[in-house]
């Protein structure tokens, strides 16, 4: 068997590995266009900050560790130019040498990734404009922020450049952000993004959203990235963050099927439509867990999990790829923003019926020294209960949460399941009901219709004379340092007491802080015979609507 591999990164290096785990005779050949392999994509924006100190930590390993170890021909600065797939062979051009060659192979593996895009405005190539996807582009960087730069513009608000602006900040950078949609990190429903908004202005990032770049000039004082607003943000660092497009040359000139949105098309032994050719990583399409839909998801965790199947696959092992559900996480300085599955606009997009509760519990039992807030918001089938997906933003605790939430959608979870799970707790760590457990609670108790339950959205969208009237059952205290306009305030304890404030006609909408006292005060108030219910994550669900109410 001869298997040649053409991406010597995340997925390349993979199945570079694995297949020589499954076959100690096959000779397998990597090229790598660039003069490293397996190197660290996700730590290159805190090696610029300077968090990860030396360059060697993001080689994870080397040609000659992967020629020692597993026997890997191994050829960098080597670009496949062309696949002749009735030959089966492909045209590798060496780098360094300046010279074109053949190769013949039985089974061959692309995992050739995804390109930055770089917008075709004037003054895209310009010195001091860049983008980041390797470690060649990280020294450019770094040896620019280095030489002193005041002020930098980050083209696009996504996980990479939010990545980049807490490091520009560590080293002491005057950050703008520029995203050209009203909300940074798309993938997120945008009020899940209300507290990372709030982190960036606390840490002195400018952001603008809404805004994007139509040109960048080169004047006697440094760069300037001109903005369709008209406006213009001196710099001396530009970085290019607006998205990646699958590297799909050689797939489209071989004539492999290719997805509308550039994707290379796999089925689920990643497979090609050339059954010899396999495709895994940022250069793929693959299906949705959630919705079945084919999409693509450039996250290094499928890209390493797609190439240890398709080297199973090349070597007789019937393997298959369940699919992608989007699990993501993003620290920025203290705060943490994850999800997993699918979110409420491509839901809605989907036209796909859904119910969504908020809850907004601490990390650990909240008598613990350090317990930290965060809000969790679930996504799930109204019918089925079935867990659809899941955003949540915090400190600690974050990523536990999104991780276990991401293993129930891909086992097919219901929210009742999530109100059953058992899990690690110790006042430290987590609840004896954890957060897990309380979003099955009170989506639980919606779908059993225990527990009625509202969105605040929902409620301030109806006309004025149709709409709720809005019960804000917490302490005057609370009340008075800000509420939801138009809302009575009647603490939950005093209610029982003051039941005949109420119309008896009207639908009540009653809030708290997160929802616990908005759910009592509902049961008082149902069983008194009014129509009521809870708004679901209370006063701080409200604020991430409007933080600047
Ligand atoms: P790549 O890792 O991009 O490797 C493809 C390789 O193929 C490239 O090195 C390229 O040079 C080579 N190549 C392409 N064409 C040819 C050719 N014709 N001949 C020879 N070689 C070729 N993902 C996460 O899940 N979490 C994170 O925190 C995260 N952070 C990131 C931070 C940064 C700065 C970047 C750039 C990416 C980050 N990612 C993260 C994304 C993740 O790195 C990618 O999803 C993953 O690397 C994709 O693996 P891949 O093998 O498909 O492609």
């Amino acid at each position: 068997m001869k298997l040649l591999i053409v991406g010597g990164v995340a997925g390349g290096a993979s199945a570079a590995a694995r297949a020589r785990r499954l076959s100690e005779d096959a000779h397998i050949v990597l090229f790598e266009r660039g003069p490293d392999v397996s190197f660290a994509n996700c730590g290159l924006p805190y090696y610029i900050g300077g968090e990860i100190a030396e360059r060697e930590k993001l080689l994870v390993t080397t040609p000659e560790r992967l020629h020692s170890r597993f026997k890997l021909d191994v050829r960098t600065r080597s670009s496949v130019e062309a696949i002749d797939r009735t030959a089966k062979k492909v045209l590798v051009r060496d780098l360094a040498l300046g010279r074109e060659y053949e190769e013949t192979y039985d089974k061959l593996i692309l995992a050739t990734g995804a390109a930055p895009f770089r917008p075709p405005i004037p003054g895209i190539d310009l010195p001091g404009v860049f983008t980041l996807r390797n470690l060649q582009d990280t020294d450019r960087i770094k040896e620019r922020v280095d030489r002193g730069v005041k002020q930098a513009v980050l083209l696009g608000g996504g996980f990479i450049s939010l990545e980049v602006a807490e490091n520009f900040v560590r080293r002491g950078i005057s950050t703008t952000v520029v995203e050209k949609n009203e909300q940074i990190l798309t993938p997120f429903d945008k009020e899940m993004t209300t507290p990372i908004v709030q982190e960036l202005a606390d840490k002195g990032v400018t952001l603008l959203l809404g805004q994007s770049s139509e040109a960048i000039e080169q004047t006697a004082e440094g760069l300037v990235v001109c903005l369709t607003s008209g406006q213009r943000l001196p710099a001396q660092l530009v970085i290019f963050g607006v998205g990646v497009r699958p590297e799909n040359k050689l797939a489209i000139e071989a004539k492999l099927e290719v997805g509308p949105r550039g994707g290379i098309r796999v089925n689920e032994h990643l497979q090609t439509s050339d059954p010899d050719i396999y495709a895994v990583g940022d250069a793929i399409e693959v299906k949705d867990v959630v919705s079945g839909e084919q999409t693509q998801v450039p996250l290094a965790g499928p890209a390493n999990r797609q190439g240890r199947i398709a080297a199973d696959n090349v070597f007789g092992r019937s393997a298959t790829y369940r699919g992608t559900q989007g699990t993501a996480i993003l620290g920025f300085f203290d705060r943490t923003v994850g999800m997993t599955g699918a979110s409420e606009k491509a839901l809605r997009r989907a036209n796909r019926p859904f119910r969504k509760v908020y809850i907004h519990p601490t990390h650990h039992a909240g008598y613990y020294p350090g317990a930290e807030a965060m809000t969790l918001k679930l996504l799930f089938d109204p019918t089925t209960g079935r867990v659809l997906g899941a955003q949540a933003v915090g400190g600690a605790g974050v990523d536990k949460r999104i991780d276990v939430l991401a293993v129930a959608i891909q086992a097919g979870m219901t929210v009742f399941d999530l109100e059953e799970m058992e899990l690690a707790y110790a006042p430290q760590y987590g609840s004896a009901k954890d957060p897990i457990n309380m979003a099955g609670f009170v989506a639980g108790g919606l779908l059993r219709e225990e527990h009625p339950q509202v969105d605040v959205e929902a409620v301030l969208a109806a006309p004025a004379g149709e709409r709720a009237f809005l019960l804000d059952v917490r302490t005057p205290q609370e009340f008075t340092s800000g509420h939801i306009p138009g809302a009575v305030n009647i603490p939950v304890d005093d209610l029982r007491s003051r039941l005949d404030e109420l119309s008896p006609d009207r639908t009540i909408a009653a809030y708290c802080q997160v929802g616990q006292r908005g759910y009592l005060a509902t049961r008082i108030l149902q069983q008194k015979g009014f129509s009521a219910s809870n708004i679901s994550g209370g006063y701080k669900t409200y604020k991430l609507f409007h933080p600047s109410a």
